[in-house]
This record gives structure tokens, sequence and C-alpha cells, in this order.
């Protein structure tokens, strides 16, 4: 087994945390985990299943009633600190990162200051969760609308952002007083695990933030989307399972928020500067190796460029390092498993069946295991695989067309909607594409929009809920009404 060589060697942690305290074993057994990028064991990890995931949520039953009841500045305090623990242990947290899913280790220190973004974020929102006092439409009456923590909260998250999806979760809810029990990817534990740890340190009490591990999927989510002390789920991952985990917490009416998939069109307009369109291509399409729910799923080309533009995005992908996320200078890591390239095979093939041309790339790395070449496909139409379902990998298609209203309209022929992005310099044209794009979030002249500060979530199957922002606390908050008669005294 190869465990990585950090500055802190308690930050790789072998077990789950529930109620403050390390569990190595259970009596169902354990599961490995593995490098993606050399195939090498690197832990092994207790799997939990219902009672452990029933003690979790029980003990964050009673840490949340004292925890509810702190002040808000201490809360913030403790949050704060956890901020900085994060930061202090940037590139050990960064190097975990990259172990366990196979990012380029610069893109996991990316990831590491954006998920302590959101720590920082909200431990300053902490202290203004403001109530409102409303003018009553009756004498003597006082009208009061209070903000109160929603109670315990269950978090699952996926793979492709270990850290950063658990943050902007676990943050927001603890500032406002919940407590969370989180169940990470069962590939990308150990992440998740590094930052519980530095919570505890923190000073977070024990309980407020469990971590289940374990790959008995299915039994754990059961318990988390039934039980009754349960009142949220927030989820990150595809469409497919939020919908399965939406139909579970009906039964218990639970408070929901899901950040599902994507597939974000990408309009590049005639008029557009093309070195910036071609910098926003590269970074909306090959961040983490194409697997962002974000990323640029297919590529919308207006004939007069065209051409030039797939020139020289043949010419940057040809140029891009594929390796070891580990090595200096990497820029596309393996894949998270064997499914995924099988995945984009399957996308590609039926492209290329249907009469779309590879350009770039076009099949698995010669490095092997889930390593593939960056691609570009030309000709894709909006019929093809590639084109309808979220390919999560470094696949560029591009898609010619001639008028906006045909950009628009294909950009629009899909369930999603979580990002998109435009490139052009007409300002009304922004404007109205932008107006008229059905996402949750539109990148214009750009292909990075992820901050703490701005409000991220999707429309029509990409979600429910917003994270990140001002915003993203109200997702652990309910509104509490007090109408208060009787105070006509004079
Ligand atoms: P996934 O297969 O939906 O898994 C996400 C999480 O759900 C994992 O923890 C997984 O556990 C768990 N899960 C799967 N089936 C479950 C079930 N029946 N009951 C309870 N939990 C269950 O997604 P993924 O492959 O990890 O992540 C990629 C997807 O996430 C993409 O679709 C991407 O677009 C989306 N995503 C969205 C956002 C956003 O903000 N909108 C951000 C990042 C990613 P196991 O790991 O144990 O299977």
């Amino acid at each position: 087994m190869m465990a990585p060589t950090l500055v802190d060697c308690n930050l790789w942690r072998g077990g789950a945390l529930i109620d403050g305290e390390w569990i190595s074993e259970t009596a169902h057994g354990s599961y490995d985990l593995h490098n993606p990028a050399t195939g090498e064991k690197i832990a092994s990890l207790p799997r939990c299943k219902e009672t452990e995931t029933d003690a979790a949520i029980t003990a964050a039953q009673r840490a949340q009633v004292a925890w509810r009841k702190t002040t808000a500045k201490h809360r913030s305090e403790i949050i704060h600190r956890w901020y900085e623990l994060i930061v202090e242990h940037k590139e050990d947290l960064a190097t975990i990162i990259t172990i366990e899913e196979g990012k380029p280790l610069a893109e996991a220190r990316g990831e590491i200051d954006y998920a302590a973004s959101f720590v920082q974020w909200f431990a300053e929102e902490a202290k203004r969760v403001y109530g409102e006092i409303v003018p009553a439409p009756k004498d003597g009456q006082r009208i009061l609308a209070l903000r109160q923590p929603v109670g315990v909260c269950a978090a699952i998250t996926p793979w492709n952002f270990p850290a950063a999806m658990i943050t902007r979760k676990a943050a927001p809810a603890l500032a406002a007083g919940c407590t969370m029990v989180v169940k990470p990817a069962s590939q990308t534990p150990m992440t998740a695990l590094a930052l519980g740890e530095l919570a505890l340190r923190a000073g977070l009490p024990a309980g407020a933030l469990s971590i289940i591990t374990g790959n008995d999927t299915r039994a754990i989510g059961g318990v988390l989307t039934s039980h009754p002390l349960v009142r949220k789920l927030t989820f990150t991952g595809s469409t497919e399972v939020g919908r399965v985990l939406l139909e579970q917490a009906a039964a218990t009416v639970k408070n929901c928020s899901m950040e599902l998939g994507g597939n974000a069109p990408l309009i590049v307009f005639d008029d557009a500067d093309l070195d910036l369109a071609v910098e926003g291509i590269m970074a909306a399409k090959y961040r983490n190796t194409g697997q962002s729910c974000i990323g640029a799923n297919r590529i919308f080309v207006q004939s007069g460029v065209h051409d030039v533009l797939a020139e020289r995005l043949v010419e940057r992908t040809r140029a891009l390092k594929v390796g070891n996320g580990l090595e200096e200078g990497v820029q596309i890591g393996p894949l998270i498993d064997l499914a995924a390239v099988a995945k984009l095979e399957e996308h590609l093939g039926n492209a290329v069946a249907g009469g779309a041309k590879v350009i770039a790339g076009g099949k698995r790395h010669s490095l092997g295991g889930s390593f593939f070449e960056p691609t570009v496909v030309a000709g894709v139409t909006a019929d093809m695989t590639i084109a309808k379902e979220e390919t999560f990998g470094p696949i560029m298609p591009l898609v010619r067309f001639d008028t906006d209203a045909e950009a628009i309209a294909m950009a629009n022929d899909t369930i999603f909607g979580l990002a998109a992005y435009i490139f052009s310099r007409d300002a009304a044209r922004i404007w109205r594409t932008a107006e008229a794009i059905e996402a949750g979030v539109v990148g214009v002249n750009t292909g990075l929009t992820s901050n703490e500060v701005s409000p991220f979530g999707g429309v029509k199957q990409s979600g429910l809920g917003r994270e990140g922002s001002r915003h993203g606390i109200d997702e652990y908050v309910e509104i509490k009404y007090v109408c208060w008669a009787g105070l006509d005294t004079a």
C-alpha cells in the first residue's frame, strides 16, 4: 500500500469520523482505494452501513441541540479557525486530492483555495443571518420573521471536487447552526476525512460534522434520505442519482438542495475576440481533465470563425501534457476509472458513426490505465449522444452554426441548465443571449466563473437551490413567523 508523503501524516486518516471519534473497523469489513494514475492501492477504509449512519445522525442531533444555541460570533470564530487550518495545510490537502482523484497538483491547489474560500465566506456570513420585523396590519401587533437553523443535514458529494463540494455545504450549514453528516464519494473519501480532522482541531464539537466511509452506497444513502431526524438533504452529483434521492426523501418531506449534472453550451460568435475564446474554451473544457459539472460539453462556433478557431484549438490541445498529476507541468490527468473511459469511447464512436471527424487525439493514451488523449471532434450535430449527454472527459465537440437564433435554440435543447458560456464583443448580442439561455450560471468572455461570492446552481434538471454567495446560507435556515399581539398597552 502506498500512502503519500505528507508534512502532517495525521491528515491521512484510515477511518470514518463519527461523533468526534475515528472508527477504523466496523462489522462489515473494509474496501480499498486506488490511485487512478498508477492503479496502486492507497488505503483500506472501514465499510459503514445502516448502524454507523444511524449513529452519526443521532450524534448530529445531540450536537445540534447545543450548537444552535451558541452565538453566531462563536460559530464564526470556530469556522474561521477551520479556514486558517485548511490554508495552513494546503499542500498536504492538494496532494491527497491528486492521489485519490487524479487531477494535476496545480489544479488541486486551486481547488483547496476554492474550498477554503467558502469556509472563510460563511464564517463571515454566520454573523449576518438577520431576521425581519414586518409592519403589522393590526394595532397592538408586532410581526417578526426569525431565521433559524434547519437542523440535522445530510450531505452526499461527488468525487470530482472532493474538497470544495463538501466545504460549500458544511460551512454554511455549520454557520447557520446546523450539524451535518457527510457521505463523500466512495472513490475520494481521504480529502473529506482530512477536512474532518482539521474541523476537529479547529474546535468543532463532537458530532457536529461526521464523515461516513464505505462503498455500500445504497445502504448509507437509504438511511440518510429516510431518517426522521435528518431535516435537510444536500446533494451534489448526477441528475440520475439526484432523482432517486429526491424520491427517497419525499416520504419524510425533507428540505432538499440538488446540484446536479450539466451539458454546458459554449457559443463563439463571429465577432468574438478569438484569443479570449481560445483561453476560455481550454479552461472550460479541460479543467479537471474534462470532469467538471460546468465543463463546456458542446462548443457552438459561428461559420465565419469556425475553421480558424478549430485550427487553434487543435494546436493547443495537442500541446497539452498528459500524465500523473503529481509530475511537474502535467495539465491532463487520468480519468477517475475505466468506466469513464468506456463512456468517452461510446460517445466518440457514436459521433464518428454519425459523420463527425476527429481532428486531434481520439483514443486511449499510450500511458495506459484510464488516461485518454485530449480530443477535438468537428462536425458534431445536435442529435448525437455527445451533444445530448454529459461526456465528462477531455473531448471537445465542435458544432457549426449560422444564426444567433439557431445557436440559442440548440444551446437550450437539453434537459440540463447548469452553466453556459458566450464569447462576443457585441454588448446587445451578449445581453440578448445571456437572457435567453436556460442556465443558472453564464460566463461572458470567460471560461472560469466559480468563486465563493456568486450564487451557483442550476435550472431545469440541473438542480434546486444555490450554493455560495449570501444566498448559500438560505439553504440551511428556515423562516419562523412570530405574530405577537396584545401590545396596545398605551
Ligand atoms: P454520482 O454517481 O451521482 O455520485 C454522487 C454521490 O452520490 C456519490 O457520493 C455517490 O456515492 C452517491 N450515490 C450514488 N448513488 C447513490 C444512491 N443510490 N444513494 C445514495 N447515494 C448515492 O456522481 P459522480 O459520478 O460522483 O459525480 C459526477 C456528477 O456530479 C456529474 O453528473 C456532475 O455534473 C455532477 N456534479 C455536479 C455539480 C454541481 O454543482 N451541479 C458539481 C460537481 C459534480 P458512491 O461514490 O459511493 O457511488
